[in-house]
């Protein structure tokens, strides 16, 4: 749950996903349509990283060529 000290910032947002950090709790919100996950500093800096190398696996095995991203 979300305490009343919650004044999350937004970092970064895009189409796809609003990031926004929280320095009350020290915690990274990313928003996809209706969905809000939370999680801690630490384990975003893991889940960009884990994402960054999904997406390169992801590319090197199925995406067509118009769906890959420069890199
Ligand atoms: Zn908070």
């Amino acid at each position: 749950m979300a305490s009343r000290a919650c004044k999350p910032e937004t970092i970064y947002e895009s189409n796809t996903v609003d990031i926004q950090h929280c320095p009350d709790c020290k915690m990274i919100h990313l928003t996809m349509g209706s969905i809000t996950v939370r999680m801690s500093e630490h384990h975003f800096t893991q889940f960009a990283q884990d994402m960054s190398k999904g997406l390169f696996e992801f590319n090197a095995a199925y995406a067509q060529p118009s769906l890959r991203v420069m890199m």
